[in-house]
């Protein structure tokens, strides 16, 4: 029996129980569902540079070639050493618990890159003007990783191992997570930066820099709209560029993905029906908004992402994402309609990104540090929530909070008809 329904029994047998009592919401919820997404995972590329070790970082950073203010990022791509080590945290989360409480990650997939060997075969470096973007996929090669500078061998067994094992089970991120006609057309005018990158396996130009003496403006940020706008896709480049990076997805994990996170959750609200039209049902984005789409079931993410920050604020970060989290919880018990009849239901989309995970750029100390906070967050819930927890994943999440999905919004007003 659950809390509503004994509070209903009590009010039949108490004369001095009130209407109101029966309508409050409840302070103990029935079920507080609990999804842990993790985004950037099977990338090579993004808008800015994914380093392959801490000496290429360093390199980078001692040339003068980071142009974009503040430290060098951190971030950096998997090894077949850190899908073992999350294989193994997630077990260690696990173990001796129920089955609803056992946390299955949610890692959002990149399921392409650039083909840097073949563009340089093409001439992108050659200074004559013409450079195409060519593209590496996952479901038919071992993409960029098993290639310089990443060297990471064939990982595709090991990814399979994890959704195989019931440790993680992804869903659709993106196709490249960057801007690639952009980059392809500053390789062709010759830009100096752009091509330092190229040659290290790497790209760049990060959220957009203006030059202030040319001022020329570059950027490859992002893949669904253009911060440089001469390279922005038109409604059909969208459709379909997304529709093939979803069927190249399917073609890998052997489902179609149902719920996606845009990159950067930067995208028009136009993706909203390119998405739904391909079969996508929710999206993660943004509390604030940005990454939510029209036409889709929205989920707003609570960010815990310790990784991106120093470690001295890795403990603050960790007491915020809690206050956070209980807010967020209460919020969604208040929401009108959150779960048909169901107000002893709370939800959180937690968005850890892989970079907690990843231990390339980051002292062994600190690696470890990382995936004892993940340890820390997931005992907190479970302390927090107690037998009310359950953790699903993102698609999992979408279908209970969305008994009735909204329909979808057309990608194109559908043609008039001839008279
Ligand atoms: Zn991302």
């Amino acid at each position: 029996m659950g809390c509503r329904e004994l509070l209903l029994t009590v009010c039949v047998l108490a004369s001095s129980c009130t209407p109101r009592a029966v309508e409050a919401p409840a302070e103990t919820p029935d079920r507080i569902f609990v999804s842990i997404g993790s985004d950037d995972w099977g990338r090579w590329s993004q808008h800015g540079p994914l380093w392959p070790n801490l000496e290429t970082r360093e390199w980078f950073g001692n040339e003068g070639l980071w142009l974009s203010g503040g430290e060098l990022s951190k971030t950096t791509a998997e090894t077949d050493d850190d899908l073992r080590e999350l294989w193994a945290l997630i077990e260690a989360v696990n173990e001796g618990q129920p089955p609803a409480s056992r946390v299955v990650l949610t890692p959002f997939w990149i399921v392409a890159g650039p083909d840097f060997e073949a563009m340089r075969d093409a001439g992108c470096l050659d200074g004559a003007g013409h450079c195409e973007y060519k593209e590496l996929w996952w479901h038919n090669s071992s993409g960029g990783l098993d290639r310089p500078p990443f060297e990471r061998g064939d990982l595709r067994a090991l990814y399979q191992e994890g959704f195989a094992r019931g440790l993680w089970h992804p869903e659709y991120h993106g196709r490249s997570h960057f801007d690639t006609a952009a980059w392809a057309a500053y390789l062709a005018e010759g830009d100096h930066i752009t091509a330092l990158y190229f040659e290290a396996g790497l790209t760049y130009y990060h959220y957009g820099r203006l030059n202030a003496s040319s001022r020329s403006f570059h950027s490859i940020h992002s893949e669904y709209l253009s911060d440089d706008g001469q390279f922005q896709k038109g409604p059909a480049q969208l459709t379909a560029w997304t529709h093939e990076g979803l069927r190249a997805f399917e073609a890998f994990w052997g489902y179609a993905s149902r719920v996606t996170a845009m990159p950067c959750h930067y995208g028009g609200p136009e993706m909203g029906g390119v998405f739904a039209a391909a079969g996508v049902a929710g999206v993660e984005g943004e509390e604030k908004g940005r990454g939510l789409l029209p036409g889709l079931r929205n989920s707003p993410r609570l960010m815990f992402d310790p990784a991106f920050e120093s470690p001295r604020a890795w403990e603050d970060v960790l007491a915020h994402t809690q206050r956070e989290a209980e807010r967020l919880v209460a919020a969604s018990l208040r929401a009108p309609g959150a779960w048909d009849g169901a107000r002893g239901a709370g939800f959180l989309t937690l968005q850890w990104h892989s970079l907690n995970a990843l231990a390339a750029t980051f002292a062994p100390e600190e690696a470890a540090g990382l995936r004892g906070l993940f340890r820390r967050m997931v005992a907190w819930l479970r302390g927090r929530w107690g037998d009310a927890l359950v953790f699903v994943t993102a698609s999992e999440l979408q279908q209970v909070t969305s008994p009735h999905p909204a329909p979808p919004v057309p990608a194109r007003a559908p043609p008039s008809r001839r008279r």
